[in-house]
């Protein structure tokens, strides 16, 4: 499964919410492949992935949910965050060492907001997020 860097923190603060019921569905179908099997491999990337397609915010091969510009920062973020982790963006590696690497790495609520959460709309309810030190 190929899966885009910044998820594996989204993942992990998933509570069944999100942009719509298709998207809700297919996001915990997904969270429940890694939760039953954390040797599950996953392609870790910065385009689109498996949770974003079915999000209607994916248009084509690309995010739009604030603008193709922002679209383009995301994915350099998404880059810096693969960096920050001493990870190899398109190579393959078991979830449970990804959660693992990216729970020992981002180690607080700063980190995490400059990494990618600065302005997601998310942030307030996101089980993950509220559980780093601040
Ligand atoms: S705050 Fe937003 S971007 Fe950050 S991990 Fe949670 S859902 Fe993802
Ligand atoms: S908002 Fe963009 S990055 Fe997030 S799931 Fe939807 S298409 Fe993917």
């Amino acid at each position: 499964m190929k899966i885009r860097i910044h998820h594996l923190l989204c993942m992990q603060g998933f509570q069944d919410k999100g942009y719509n019921e298709e998207f809700v569905k297919n996001m915990t179908e997904v969270v429940n492949i890694f939760k039953n099997d954390s040797k599950t491999k996953v392609t870790i990337i910065t385009a689109l992935d498996s949770i974003c397609k079915c999000c209607p915010h994916k248009q084509g091969e690309i995010c739009v949910s604030k603008g193709e510009e922002y679209n383009k920062e995301r994915v350099e973020k998404e880059k810096r965050i693969a960096e920050f982790l001493d990870l190899e963006l398109n190579k393959e590696y078991e979830i449970g060492f990804l959660f693992e690497r990216v729970n020992s790495r981002i180690c607080n609520q700063r980190i995490a907001k400059q990494l990618y959460c600065d302005d997601c709309q998310w942030l307030y309810c996101c089980l993950w997020h509220q559980g780093l030190e601040e």
